[in-house]
């Protein structure tokens, strides 16, 4: 994690309120970190009101304004309708928003069962369409806010094996575009990055064979990590980011270039 960012400086979020859902571990953690370290308070709307999710919020007490963990299923109405409520009572207002709890299922397309599909679907693409929607109201009024969606490079090039979680994370892109148009006049940005492959829990699952062949369809030559991608998500959080709304941002070492 880089160190406390200087009140006033470059990419700087003092006073900032975000709130980051699936936050227990990986690439959730590590966005986290980077926003408090940049000032932020952090709201942790986090499936499981795990020991991780509560040991993140006190280990990193201090460095923002303040942590909170909020147990919260990004597809249940009402628990996002907490979530939200809790940080606007604790904080008074709400100025990013960060989707990126997810899931996968993998299987081949003819074989996927239903709950395969409506699981990814429900947490990856409607899990964010709740979110956004319970934040953009607040956003809106006090005409300023941040956005930022957890796509992946799956979204954009598809992937065998994962058309539930290609199908939720374009959907994804759909979203931020379609989101980014509604609200742009609003001093509202939305925005997505789209992460290659990174080294968390999902794809440690992955076998050493296909490990090895993903390596070599990547430029770099290794998988990302999760501060990568929480360096891209702290800078279009920031207000050096203002005038870019709409875009996927991809990070993943050269893996999709358009
Ligand atoms: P992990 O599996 O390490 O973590 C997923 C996080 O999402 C966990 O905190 C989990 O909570 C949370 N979560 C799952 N379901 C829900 C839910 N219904 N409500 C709230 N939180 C939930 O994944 P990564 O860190 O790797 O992935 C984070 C995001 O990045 C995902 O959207 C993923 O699709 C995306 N991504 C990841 C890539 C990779 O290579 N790792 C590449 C491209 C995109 P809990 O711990 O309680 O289960």
């Amino acid at each position: 994690m880089t160190g406390p960012q200087q009140a006033g400086g470059r990419g700087d979020l003092t006073g900032k309120v975000a709130i980051v859902t699936g936050g227990s571990r990986g690439i959730g953690q590590a966005i986290i970190l980077e926003l408090a370290s940049a000032g932020a308070s952090v709201v942790i709307g986090g499936v499981s009101d795990s020991s991780s999710t509560q040991a993140l919020a006190k280990g990193i007490q201090g460095r923002g304004e303040g942590i909170l963990a909020v147990k919260t299923d990004v597809t249940s109405v009402e628990e996002v309708s907490r979530l939200v409520g809790t940080a606007i009572e604790r904080y008074g207002h709400i100025d990013i928003l960060v989707n990126n709890a997810g899931i996968t299922r993998d299987n081949l397309l003819v074989r996927m069962k239903d709950e395969e599909w409506d699981a990814v679907l429900n947490t990856n693409l409607r899990g964010a369409f709740l979110c956004t929607r319970a934040v953009l109201g607040h956003m809106m009024k006090q005409r300023r806010g941040r956005i930022i969606n957890v796509a992946s490079v799956v979204g954009l090039g598809g992937n065998a094996g994962q058309s539930n979680y290609a199908a939720a994370k374009a959907g994804l892109i759909g979203l931020t575009k379609s989101t980014a148009r509604e609200v742009a006049s609003r001093g509202v940005t939305v925005n997505a990055v789209a992460p290659g492959f990174i080294d968390t829990d999902m794809t440690r699952k992955l076998s050493e064979q296909v490990k090895e062949r993903v390596i070599q369809q990547i430029p770099q030559k290794r998988f990302g990590s999760p501060k990568d991608v929480a360096q891209a998500v702290a800078f279009l959080a920031s207000s050096e980011a203002s005038y870019i709304t709409g875009h996927v941002l991809s990070v993943d070492g050269g893996m999709l270039m358009a």
